[in-house]
């Protein structure tokens, strides 16, 4: 498959169409920013390892039923994924208080949220990603009622698998964000899902375990990412484990490169918007 031209360059991933008008391919790149853009980095390789979680965590929900835009690696930091007609939702579920439900309402961080709690923000970067009810939802016509109720369904299930999977590591998922988008009728989970879309704590200490590392200067965001890449990885055993059905090989064989990067040459900066 071969990469054409650039579609979209947000903060942290370039997209690109292909030969395929299904297919495109996402390039997680080493920028990392925080607070709207207003702090931003570039660190070498830090791109391979959200691309190595992000499609650990696709393969793994692909395997429990979950639709994603996920179809393989291509390299170190490049994916291919299905083409969707994106939905401007960030989807957020919270299993801990943390973050801006902290700043926002009377928690107190670390309260336990029990059942999750399920905030959705507008994705519009110029109006600070304002939060939505269903009923603005609907009226906005950015989903019917029905692909609400589905997209709640999903993110609940991806909580549920994704929180057993870390547990098993001892990380504590304590919220993260997720995007949907339309392939014809049937909604399938986009974007990423790394450590820069997540919280996770280390259970035993509570120390941070992803992007909160970098936002608040709280130590070596690329020691913490690799540490959490190689935890997460292990956490299922996989690939070497999974040959029990036909499903869970050809889930192995799209992770077969989600290996934490070794060192890699420092490829050319994409645009970054
Ligand atoms: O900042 P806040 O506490 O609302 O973020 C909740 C979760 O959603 C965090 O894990 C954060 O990394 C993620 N998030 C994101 N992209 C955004 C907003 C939040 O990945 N635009």
């Amino acid at each position: 498959m071969k990469q054409g031209k650039l579609l979209y360059s947000g903060k942290a991933k370039s997209v690109y169409l292909t030969d395929d008008r299904n297919t495109l391919i996402v390039d997680f790149r080493d920028d990392i920013t925080a607070f709207d853009g207003g702090k931003k980095d570039n660190l070498k390789d830090k791109g391979s390892y959200n691309a190595a979680v992000s499609a650990f965590f696709f393969a793994h929900l692909e395997e429990k039923g979950i639709k994603t835009h996920f179809l393989r690696m291509l390299d170190g930091h490049r994916i291919a994924v299905r083409k969707l007609a994106m939905i401007p939702l960030e989807v957020i579920v919270r299993n801990v208080a943390a973050g801006s439900i902290v700043r926002n309402y009377p928690f107190k961080e670390g309260t336990k949220l029990d059942p999750p709690v399920i905030v959705i923000d507008y994705k519009d970067d110029s109006r600070h990603d304002p939060m939505l009810n269903d009923d603005l939802i609907v009226a906005l016509k950015l989903a019917t009622p029905a692909e609400l109720a589905a997209i709640r369904k999903a993110a609940l299930a991806v909580n549920r698998h994704l929180a057993a999977l870390l547990a098993k590591e001892g990380i504590l998922l304590v919220d993260f964000k997720l995007e949907f988008g339309r392939e014809g009728k049937t909604i399938r989970l986009g974007d990423e899902i790394s450590m820069d879309s997540m919280r996770l704590w280390d259970k035993k200490t509570k120390e941070s375990l992803d992007k909160d590392v970098y936002r608040f200067s709280k130590g070596d965001v690329m020691a913490t990412y690799h540490q959490v890449a190689q935890r997460i990885t292990r956490a299922s055993g996989k690939p070497g484990r999974v040959s029990a059905t036909g499903k869970r090989r050809a889930a192995a064989k799209k992770t077969k490169n989600l290996r934490p990067p070794g060192r890699r040459n420092q490829r050319q900066k994409s645009d970054n918007r």
